[in-house]
């Protein structure tokens, strides 16, 4: 997921082209990388 730098928008599906992320609402190039919230499991003994 990315958050554009710009106008905040969310983007789920990243277009990727040759690595670069567009805002697809602004077209702005910088945006934030957002981590997905992980579900790690942690074991318990
Ligand atoms: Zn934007």
């Amino acid at each position: 997921m990315y958050k554009c730098y710009k106008c905040g928008e969310v983007i789920k599906d990243t277009q990727k082209l040759e690595g670069l992320v567009r805002c697809p609402r602004c077209g702005f190039r910088i945006m934030y990388k957002l981590r997905q919230p992980a579900v790690r499991r942690i074991k318990a003994l």
